[in-house]
């Protein structure tokens, strides 16, 4: 063992583990990043099967205003293809609305239609938030005391009209909870990013992430179908599941966190909260275009008791994830469901029906993704930013060590290496 010669060990190499290869290799220290899985991006990953469809492993976006992926990324070489501001919501009583930048205008979005959505006061709140929150650092919202989101709405004034029909369904579909138990501190960064940026992915699937950063470091510095058993003498040494022991400078757990805690144990500082929630993504092909009602809009379902809570037309907004000719509906489902595979997709088909119009009944199931830990849950109260160092040589970075969200993931990654290279 040689500190002087070991590489910093990275266990994981999801966007965090890798954020954190990344700026360390950039100021010359040596690295070797660890994943079990067969190819890096953790829960950002996008398979293609044999017909050529190119299928996010649940639906995710990136907002291109996130102060770390603008760091991080270059967006010209990601060819980021952009989603349009807003949504198309299917109400409570079925009725389609289209809203065009909800977040940016309020006025002008609520107002084509008289209104079902929310009332005046809705919609001035809305223009009031938003330059409340103009000019703000991301960090100084997300460093805020915080509450339930469903209670700062309705402190701040908002009618249960607005919440259910707008802010249930769109921030619903961002944190997996409906029940908009999530922290208000969230709440607002998250408000904020929609308002300044682009809700975007890359043209070839969002899989492009982690491979723009990996692409960045040596080859030898990445080893996959790794898995590591145990993290030994405080990050000196880590142990693998095939048995090797490896010598390290220090070790950063960038694992999720139930991984994380099967790995660190009593290393970790109390509260420990890794509880996370589940999505569905269910995805079918249309021969020819889909029959989207909104062009390259989200579509949301305010519906009470549905399954289809979010859908997307993806091809709509790359052509690069279809093969020539077809279109493909991505259909998400929030929280526990308790169907099986087909259970779930035989009960999408009327749903998608009765909204996209009865052609949804033939359209061909392609994959379902179920996601048991897709986002950590990030409650009242829990800090914006847990500790990193766990002890002189042993770290951790996710998004489950700070909240939900890649930016999260990203800037812990960051942070690590930060104290890594000022030491
Ligand atoms: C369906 C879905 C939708 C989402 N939507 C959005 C969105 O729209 N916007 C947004 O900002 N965020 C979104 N997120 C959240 C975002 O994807 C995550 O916050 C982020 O990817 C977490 O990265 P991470 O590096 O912290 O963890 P992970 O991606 O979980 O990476 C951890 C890595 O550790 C590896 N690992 C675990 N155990 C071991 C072990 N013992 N040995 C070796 N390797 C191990 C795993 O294989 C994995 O690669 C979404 C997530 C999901 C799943």
């Amino acid at each position: 063992m040689n500190p002087e010669h070991d590489p910093i060990i990275i266990i994981g190499a999801g966007m965090a583990g890798l954020a954190c290869a990344n700026w360390l290799h950039r100021a010359g220290r040596a690295v070797l990043v660890l994943d079990a899985a067969d190819a890096v991006g953790g829960r950002v990953r996008t398979d293609v099967t044999p017909e050529g469809f190119r299928l996010d492993r649940g639906f995710q976006i990136l907002l291109t205003d996130y102060p770390e992926a603008r760091r991080m990324f270059d967006y010209g070489a990601l060819n980021l293809k952009k989603y349009r501001s807003g949504a198309v919501v299917r109400l409570a009583d079925g009725r389609a609305t289209t809203l065009e930048n909800p977040l940016q205008q309020p006025l002008a979005a609520f107002t084509a239609l008289a209104s079902p959505i929310g009332t005046l006061t809705d919609k001035l709140l809305i223009a009031k938030l938003a330059a409340q929150l103009q000019g703000q650092a991301p960090e100084a919202l997300l460093a805020q005391p915080s509450e339930t989101t469903l209670a700062f709405l309705r402190r701040y004034g908002w009618s249960e009209q607005i919440i259910n029909n707008f802010f249930r369904p769109f921030f619903g579909g961002v944190y997996l909870d409906r029940e908009l138990g999530t922290a208000s501190n969230f709440f607002q960064f998250v408000f904020q990013q929609f308002i300044k940026g682009d809700a975007a992915v890359p043209a070839l699937g969002m899989q492009q992430l982690p491979e723009q950063i990996a692409a960045r470091l040596p080859a030898s510095s990445l080893r996959l179908n790794t898995a590591v058993a145990a993290v030994l003498d405080a990050g000196r040494r880590v142990r693998l599941a095939s048995g090797e022991t490896l010598p390290a400078a220090a070790t950063v757990v960038a694992t999720d966190g139930p991984a994380a805690t099967r790995l660190l144990g009593s290393d970790l500082p109390a509260p420990l909260t890794t509880a996370a929630r589940p999505t569905t993504c269910t995805y079918f092909a249309t021969a020819g275009a889909a029959p989207s009602l909104g062009h390259k809009l989200l579509h949301l379902n305010a519906l009470p008791g549905a399954l289809a809570h979010n859908v997307a037309f993806p091809a709509e907004v790359s052509a690069a994830v279809v093969p020539a000719g077809q279109g493909l509906v991505s259909v998400s489902t929030h929280g526990a469901h308790g169907l099986t595979d087909e259970a779930l997709t035989e009960r999408l088909r009327p749903e998608l029906a009765a909204w996209f119009g009865p052609a949804a009944r033939q359209w061909q199931h392609l994959r379902t993704y179920r996601i048991a830990q897709a986002l950590p849950v990030y409650g009242p109260g829990q800090p914006a930013q847990q500790p990193l160092r766990l002890h002189g040589t042993l770290f951790r970075c996710g998004d489950w060590a700070a909240y939900p969200s890649l930016n999260a993931a990203l800037g812990t990654g960051r942070q690590v290496a930060d104290i890594l290279l000022s030491q």
